[in-house]
């Protein structure tokens, strides 16, 4: 198996399960012209989140890592009458990006991007009151993993679904050595193990965005 049939494959998937989508790949034309890094979560994929999203009937979902917009358009069309979705970025021109293509893809009433970095924005969402978020993704700076995902826990309810993106970088996450993104992943690992409230499995992905992989958490207390 190689990167070249990941990538064909991936590719005949959307042809067949992922219809093209004007909104989407405007996001990712403004992303790209506007020289933000193509690390956007593939069609294929923003597509499970939209499912997923949908299969648990997520009114309230929380994004860490924004970039473009790109999952977070896939994730807010998602959300039922009334739903909402809030997305944390810490660079001013991806959030900035981030708000035309959402505004574009007519979601800006639903959506709220929130500029700083998570670690400061997150508790700051948590003094707002805020029903909690039944949905949160995670996929921002991988060494900070274990504290979005003890934030994500604090900010969810029973039933709440957390997903961790990037868990295995390319095989990576088994090197005790690795660096300082595996080094996220393995005490997220830990971390998860240890979490009585939580019920978790990951799972391995290949595909055009290479190999890689995804944490899918249950709170169950
Ligand atoms: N979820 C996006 C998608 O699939 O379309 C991709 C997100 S990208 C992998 C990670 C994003 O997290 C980048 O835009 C980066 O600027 C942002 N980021 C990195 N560190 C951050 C931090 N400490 N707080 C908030 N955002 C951060």
């Amino acid at each position: 198996m190689s990167q070249s049939q990941w990538t064909a494959v991936d590719n005949y998937i959307a042809s067949r399960l992922v219809p093209p989508d004007a909104a989407l790949e405007a996001t990712l034309e403004a992303s790209d012209a506007a020289g933000l890094p193509a690390i956007n979560v593939a069609p294929n994929q923003g597509k499970f989140l939209n499912l997923l999203a949908r299969m648990i009937g997520a009114r309230n979902i929380l994004e860490v890592g924004t970039l473009g917009g790109y999952s977070t358009i896939w994730l807010a069309r998602a959300l039922p009458a009334g739903g909402r979705l809030i997305t944390l970025e810490y660079d001013p021109k991806h959030a900035q990006v981030a708000r035309e293509n959402i505004a574009r893809a007519g979601l800006a009433d639903r959506v709220d991007v929130r500029l700083g970095k998570a670690i400061d924005t997150l508790p700051e969402i948590a003094q707002e009151g805020l029903p909690p978020f039944d949905l949160v993704f995670i996929d921002a700076d991988k060494p900070s993993n274990p504290d979005y995902f003890a934030w994500a826990l604090k900010l969810a309810r029973i039933g709440s679904v957390i997903i961790v993106d990037n868990v295995v970088r390319g095989g990576a996450v088994v090197d005790p050595q690795g660096d300082a993104a595996v080094q996220g992943v393995r005490r997220l690992n830990d971390l998860i193990a240890a979490e009585t409230r939580v019920d978790a499995t990951a799972i391995q992905t290949v595909g055009l965005k290479g190999y890689d992989g995804f944490v899918i958490a249950l709170v169950v207390g």
